[in-house]
């Protein structure tokens, strides 16, 4: 008879079951961790008499994570039949576990107050990386030899045993601190204690520090009202707050402090807040050392919350916290929940490194992004970690900015590439398939189980002589687009001398008269609606296609009509909505297969997604699942072109 404890995680990484596997070995009980494509199962004899002290043990060891879901525990018989997952040792970049924090809290610990504290199983360490294999000596640590201490560790420290980025104060790396007049270094536990106690202070008194963390330069300031806050993130300095200043599910809640700390938009609650970013904000809890002990001594000045804006190492400020180790940070990644659903929308942190399935033996690039084969696995990373391989075909994103000079480059489609990237995802490569890609653009595909094709593509939206095609759209459009320049004279203008190929959601938000621009900014003022439904926006199909002037002809007779711009925006996503489910089933049944596919982030949108959930929801359509459903995803999708 055995004890299993069984836990969900819907991830190939293996960070969590790491961690068990030290646990074990620091405690020493005779247990076994296996993870399999969706769980991970610890199995101990029945009669193990430190079963109950393990399992206590093992909560204050294991981090909330976005990919655990239910855990059980029972009695059985013969040990769980599952295969263990490979793992490939790849570089992680997500926050610290909760051992690791507690010695950055711990004054009796060689890593009091160091920001760079982190063992096998947690922390910034992808950043360091130069390429790979992952290991000391293709980092930037390659300068730093481990003090006796660190040596020690990695010998019989179960949670740092062979950890190639290992150090602490003593060996470690040093920060420094400047305020255009004086430099300031912190070395031992005193002097990071006080940088990091100046720092917040200053941020206390309205000054601006511009810091190097593990996730790029971050520009941190304390927000107030008038400021524009359009690319800032909320930073929470404790979890205290969280629940009395933002309107959040307990899903929410627990993804915040997650071990991997993506960015969500939340609804705010507080009036301070809500005088300081609207209706909602991107919040993101501490991830990186650095941020972690800044947020810390903000926090014992009595500052619940700062922000950050991600910003370029040149950025002024009137602090610089900085590290001379080269880094390579990643995009940060958004997570968009809508109930049981979670959704990676865009970035690469958290996401990237991953290993894939490379039949061609091809080598993908998009993004910024590549798959690139290492000692015949295929890795998908950042360009700069990887050195030159030999392939027989280069595929490259269209317009992505890079010569391969390759005799074998094929160029693709984002949006072939994405909806690839779920079928992938889904096992459904070979299987007939119809897709819906939303970026800022909408195209209806088709797989025919080889070959991805457009359906209907969006109309060709030109600007130049916008006026005019809306005045002839039908009988009174021409009175219409009269009252609209006496009404908006400026924005009419405006919109009159934007010459070329412009995005429709461009020139919707202009009309509306948003204070930025573009689908985002839609899709942020819709979230400011509270009413039960929305108002039909004319999306008129023409020969199947969604006309681009009838559609701005309905959102320009509303705004003369003094539709509250939310209401407008929150009804653009409901007229896609129904657009979307209007099409997909006509689609699937003429092409005869039930297999819809959803990519693009423009799907992570509430409203949106309600309807299209509504319209189509029958049809249970697929959407990445370890990917982000924006453009990070082409450089995986395009493996299998
Ligand atoms: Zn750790
Ligand atoms: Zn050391």
């Amino acid at each position: 008879m055995y004890f299993i404890f069984e836990i969900e995680f819907k991830s190939q990484k293996s960070y969590i079951k790491n961690l068990i596997q030290s646990y074990i070995e620091q405690i020493g009980i005779e247990a076994e961790v296996i993870q399999s494509s969706k769980k991970i199962y610890i199995t101990i004899d029945k009669d193990n008499s430190q079963i109950e002290s393990f399992l206590l043990g093992l909560e204050a060891v294991l981090p909330a994570s976005i990919f655990m879901g239910q855990s059980k525990h029972y009695f059985i018989d013969d040990k769980p039949n599952v295969t263990d997952i490979e793992d490939y040792n790849l570089p992680l970049n997500i926050s610290m576990c909760p051992n690791c924090q507690k010695e950055m809290f711990d004054i009796s610990s060689n890593r009091y107050y160091y920001p760079f504290t982190s063992c096998n199983s947690c922390g910034g360490q992808l950043p360091f990386v130069q390429k790979y294999p992952f290991n000391r000596k293709n980092s930037s640590f390659k300068f730093l030899n481990p003090c006796p201490s660190c040596q020690e560790e990695l010998k019989n420290n179960p949670f740092r045993k062979d950890y190639q980025l290992i150090s602490c104060l003593e060996c470690g790396v040093n920060l420094k601190m400047n305020d255009g007049k004086s430099e300031r270094y912190a070395n031992d536990k005193g002097s990071y204690r006080k940088l990091f106690e100046v720092a917040s202070k200053a941020i206390s008194k309205d000054k601006t520090i511009l810091v190097k963390t593990l996730n790029g330069y971050r520009k941190f300031f304390a927000p107030k009202v008038g400021d524009n806050l359009d690319k800032a993130i909320l930073l929470f300095c404790d979890s205290s707050s969280l629940n009395s200043k933002l309107m959040l599910i307990p899903q929410e809640f627990n993804t915040l402090l997650s071990i991997e700390r993506p960015i969500l938009r939340i609804s705010t609650k507080s009036d301070d807040l809500k005088e300081l970013f609207g209706s909602s904000a991107y919040v993101k809890y501490p991830d990186d050392g650095i941020t972690i002990l800044l947020a810390k001594e903000l926090l014992t000045l009595g500052i619940k919350y700062v922000c950050y804006e991600e910003v370029e190492a040149d950025e002024n400020a009137d602090f610089l916290i900085d590290f001379d180790l080269p880094i390579e940070p990643q995009k940060d990644t958004k997570l968009f929940i809508n109930q049981d659903k979670t959704l990676f929308v865009s970035g690469e942190r958290i996401v990237y490194p991953v290993v894939a399935d490379n039949p061609k033996k091809v080598l993908t690039i998009a993004n910024g992004l590549v798959a690139s084969i290492v000692d015949d696995t295929t890795i998908i990373d950042a360009m700069e970690r990887f050195e030159s391989v030999d392939v027989r075909e280069v595929r490259v994103l269209e317009n992505e900015p890079i010569e391969t000079g390759h005799r074998r480059e094929r160029r693709f489609k984002l949006r072939e590439a994405s909806m690839l990237s779920v079928l992938k995802e889904h096992n459904l490569i070979g299987q007939k398939a119809v897709g819906v890609h939303f970026d800022s653009n909408l195209y209806f595909l088709y797989y025919n189980g080889a070959k991805v094709v457009d359906v209907i593509k969006p109309i060709e939206f030109n600007n130049s002589n916008l006026w005019e095609e809306i005045a002839k759209l039908r009988d009174g459009s021409d009175r219409l687009v009269k009252n609209y320049k006496n009404k908006f004279p400026k924005t009419y203008d405006e919109l009159e001398n934007l010459n070329g190929e412009i995005d429709i959601f461009i020139i919707a938000s202009k009309i509306i008269g948003l204070s930025s621009v573009g689908i985002d900014a839609i899709s942020k003022e819709a979230l400011n609606f509270y009413g039960k439904g929305g108002i039909a926006i004319d999306t008129r199909i023409k020969d199947e296609r969604f006309d681009n002037y009838a559609f701005l002809a309905s959102i320009i007779s509303y705004k003369l009509a003094d539709v509250e711009p939310a209401m407008l925006c929150y009804s653009i996503y409901e007229s896609f909505g129904d657009y979307i489910g209007e099409i997909i089933p006509q689609m699937s049944k003429s092409l005869e297969t039930r297999n819809i596919i959803l990519s693009g982030a423009s799907f992570a949108n509430q409203a949106l997604y309600a309807r299209v959930e509504k319209n189509i929801g029958i049809y249970k359509p697929l959407t990445n699942i370890n990917l982000p459903i924006g453009k990070e995803n082409a450089v995986f999708g395009a493996l299998y072109l």
